[in-house]
């Protein structure tokens, strides 16, 4: 249940179409979007997307050119930072160098003229809830960066902020590290129940961490949902591509059967897909397909793969193993290439070598179709 959102939570942050420019750079274009109480939420996108304009505004550092931004239902346009009940974090810790890590946790305490008992206990608390408890006599510069990091997240916290705002907070951390504070801080959410707002341009942290996601490109959220729904039905081009690894071909639509589709693709060979939710497909149009390298099988070209599933063969251009799974590169008619992911656990044999030709096959509901996009 830890990775359930209460959807039925009042909205806390709603966002309605808000935009930003500056000169003559859109940074953000028209952004329509609504987080839950007690939601750990994700903004996702490349650099220079817009993301860190985003939580700008809703911090009150910026205003929007126009649109609106609520929390807990009051528009927030022209209220200044301190008078919104939230908190920021930065990927630079911005912790006081010159005071203990207990005092760097107690600052926002104090200026809220918290003191005596209680303000001991929020800090001890906020301390023990990032597991610092032991440090808290340490100045900053004596502790590691995932371990400033924490400390920055405890002084956020400890002032029980309504929303926490955190930007690229794992930015500077090692790979490791990284990983290390993803698991910390999905257990400090959901300990916490805060709502956080969560600006990466790392997909897998976006994954790992979220209840949901928004995907951003270019000002403007291509798709928002649960983690599964973006990984397993990205909606465009540009979230297939910059979520994990994907397959994309061009293909037209042969016909339409039920609630299926059958397209023409990878040189004129037949495939299939679940109709696309809320959109209708025409005979002859010509669109984009995907399909993630880990839903597709890998036999010889002899081999008949389950009945009604795609099916394409192609040539073995390249072969790279990399411990849990082993890639294959295939050339497929039509100039196209599909990559599939073989799980070495589950590898009984040489399923191929460059040069030889291969039959790949998946299961059709794992075939994604969405609009060719000029590119
Ligand atoms: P990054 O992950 O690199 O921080 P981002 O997705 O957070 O990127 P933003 O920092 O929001 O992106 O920037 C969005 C666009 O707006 C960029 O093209 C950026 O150059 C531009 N921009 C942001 N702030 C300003 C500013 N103060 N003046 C001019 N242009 C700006």
């Amino acid at each position: 249940e830890a990775n359930t959102p209460d959807l039925y939570a009042p909205v806390e942050v709603g966002l309605h179409g808000v935009t930003k420019s500056f000169s003559d750079q859109v940074a953000v274009a028209g952004v329509d979007l609504n987080v839950h109480e007690g939601e750990f939420f994700s903004v996702l996108g490349p650099s220079g997307c817009g993301k860190t304009t985003l939580l700008r505004m809703i911090a009150g550092f910026a205003d929007p050119d126009s649109g609106r931004i609520e929390l807990d239902g009051v528009d927030m346009v022209g209220v200044p930072p301190h008078r919104r009940d939230v908190n920021t974090v930065f990927q630079s810790y911005a912790l006081f160098p010159h005071m203990t890590v207990w005092d760097n946790v107690a600052y926002g305490l104090r200026r809220k003229r918290v003191r005596g008992a209680e303000l001991r206990k929020r800090v001890g608390e906020h301390l023990e809830l990032v597991q610092l408890s032991q440090f808290a006599k340490r100045r900053p510069t004596q502790l590691s960066g995932g371990q400033q990091q924490r400390v920055a997240i405890a002084r956020a916290l400890a002032a029980q902020p309504r929303l926490l705002l955190l930007d690229e907070p794992l930015g500077a951390l090692d790979a490791k590290l990284r990983k290390q504070m993803q698991i910390e801080l999905m257990r400090i959410q959901r300990e916490v129940g805060t709502t956080f707002l969560y600006v990466t341009h790392d997909q897998e942290e976006a994954l790992v961490l979220s209840h949901r996601i928004a995907v951003m490109n270019a000002g403007r959220v291509e798709q928002f949902g649960y983690p599964e729904e973006v990984y397993e039905r990205p909606a465009t081009r540009f979230v297939a591509g910059f979520i994990g690894t994907s397959n994309i071909l061009d293909a037209t639509v042969s016909g339409v059967d039920g609630s299926w589709v059958d397209l023409d693709g990878a040189g004129a060979q037949r495939l299939r897909a679940a109709l696309p939710e809320g959109r209708a497909v025409r005979h002859g149009e010509a669109v984009s397909v995907t399909v993630r390298p880990e839903k597709i099988h890998l036999y010889d070209e002899a081999t008949q793969p389950p009945t009604g599933w795609c099916s394409v063969h192609g040539t073995v251009a390249d072969v790279v193993y990399t411990g849990v799974s082993t890639q294959y590169v295939v050339d497929v008619p039509g100039g196209d290439t599909l990559v599939a992911f073989v799980q070495n656990a589950v590898r009984v044999d040489d399923a191929g070598a460059p040069g030889q030709a291969v039959r790949m096959a998946w299961d059709p509901a794992f075939t994604v179709v969405f609009e060719k996009e000029v590119l």
